[in-house]
């Protein structure tokens, strides 16, 4: 449909001006039904985001991603690096899930609970309003008076302290409460290292919150940028009813009466009058704000809402369709091979590997010995009292140095170990063995690995 208003296409971000400098946004503060339904989405993930990692399901976090010790508990089902398969599968099945979500219902996850909007839109911002008040009204402000620099300095101090209270959040998903609390409270040169990342992200997210703001939406995050390729005519977004609205202007015939109050509201600072946009979040403030100015001019609300190309053009806005029909047929066969497989995933996890530059060792004139390194990971909940024995050959004996066979739950049990084997049952140069881990008399597992002797 052509549009009878004249109006100007960007060629660049909307927050750079013509000499390449940034234009700041100076969002006004929404309210509505939609700011309401999204604070309280907001504050369910805040929720999450900080209480996540010390909620245990079976004594395993609910969250955790210890990349330094290569452990991650999703929902309470710990992933070791040795299930890299399964990561790999759970990634899979994320991101087939995120393409289907953004499929159907566009940038939705942007404005309504992504970490950076929610912390900068409920957080930082709605400090910003306490301390400097919505004076501002989408405009930036003019002069600076001794009150007001007193009172962005409450504001950026306030700032500081949210960034350190974020950091501590972040840090609890990335190595657990228990070591964040060692670094708080044990003498900081035991924690050197803890303590300058934690000073050094504590000044980043207040760089991101208090300065880069709503670029990393707009010019960073990699997802944003992939809207070009997800959405469709029947994805849902926030869109602009240019039926209904046009031609706009206080005197036309359509609806919007183009005051530019979506546009005030809007914290990546678009106009969503000009269509769907890489920088809109889908955060919904522009509807509440169009509602407002629908109801004071006594027109039916929505003129902004949530809907699709298709639905704006013919009044269907279904979002069936055969992409979200094959979209979520691969997300169910996802699902159904990540439950099979963490169900039959394996309680102990070994991995057996000879001591480097080591050969053979002649014990008596009728055996020889190699020497390991072995590692057990248990992956279950409970502790394991462990016997290695020698499965094939029948003869010959396995030696733990550590004596150790307590495998604590979810515990590691590092040990050389040496294998003894009888002449008669070697085969050469290199004969292969298999070692059984048992738990009682149940076998848990079995390694096959090869013995080195003396050729014949
Ligand atoms: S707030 Fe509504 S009426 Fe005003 S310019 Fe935006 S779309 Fe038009
Ligand atoms: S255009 Fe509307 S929904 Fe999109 S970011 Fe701006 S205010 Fe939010």
């Amino acid at each position: 449909m052509l549009l009878e208003t004249p109006r100007t296409f960007r060629d660049r971000p909307i927050n750079i001006n013509d000499q390449g400098q940034r234009n700041w946004i100076y969002a006004k503060q929404p309210k509505g039904k939609w700011y309401a339904r999204r604070t309280v989405v907001a504050w369910i993930a805040i929720a999450f985001l900080v209480f996540a990692p010390f909620v245990k399901i079976n004594g395993n976090p609910l969250m955790l991603f210890d990349v330094a010790n290569r452990r991650f508990s999703i929902f309470g089902q710990m992933i070791w690096a040795q299930d890299s398969y399964l990561l790999a599968l759970i990634m899979t099945t994320t991101v087939v899930f995120i393409v289907l979500f953004t499929v159907v219902f566009g940038r939705l996850w942007c404005g309504w609970a992504c970490p950076q909007t929610v912390f900068l839109e409920m957080v930082y911002r709605r400090i910003e309003y306490f301390f400097e008040g919505n004076y501002r009204t989408g405009k930036p402000q003019k002069e600076m008076t001794t009150k007001i620099f007193f009172l962005k300095l409450a504001k950026h101090a306030t700032f500081i302290l949210v960034s350190i209270f974020i950091t501590n959040i972040f840090l609890n998903w990335i190595i657990g409460p228990e070591k964040l609390w060692a670094i708080i409270t044990e003498p900081i040169h035991d924690h050197l290292f803890g303590f300058v990342a934690m000073i050094a992200l504590s000044l980043f997210y207040y760089w991101i919150y208090a300065y880069f703001r709503e670029q990393v939406c707009t010019m960073i995050c990699p997802y944003g940028r992939l809207q070009g390729v997800l959405l469709d005519s029947k994805s849902i977004a926030v869109i602009y009813d240019y039926k209904r609205g046009e031609p706009r202007g206080a005197k036309a015939k359509g609806d919007c009466i183009d005051c530019h109050q979506c546009v005030s509201v809007c914290p990546t600072g678009i106009d969503i009058k000009n269509g769907s946009q890489l920088e809109c979040i889908n955060c919904t403030a522009c509807i509440d704000e169009c509602n407002i100015v629908m109801k004071k001019i006594n027109k039916p609300e929505n003129l902004i809402r949530f809907d699709s190309v298709q639905g704006i053009e013919t009044g269907n806005s279904s979002i069936f369709n055969a992409r979200t029909y094959a979209y979520s047929a691969v997300l169910g066969i996802l699902l159904v091979i990540l439950a099979v497989t963490l169900v039959n995933r394996k309680p102990i996890e070994t991995s057996m590997l000879r001591v480097s530059g080591s050969i053979y060792q002649k014990v008596d004139s009728v055996t020889y010995s190699n020497i390991y390194l072995l590692k057990i990971i248990n992956k279950t909940l409970v502790d394991k009292s462990l016997q290695i024995r020698l499965i094939e050959p029948k003869r010959g004996k396995i030696q733990l140095a550590t004596g150790q066979t307590l495998l604590k739950a979810q515990g590691i049990l590092e040990s050389v170990m040496i294998a003894n084997i009888e002449t008669q049952d070697l085969k050469g140069k290199s004969t292969p063995i298999q070692i059984g881990i048992y738990e009682g008399e149940h076998l848990l597992g079995v390694y096959t690995t090869n013995f080195l002797g003396p050729a014949n």
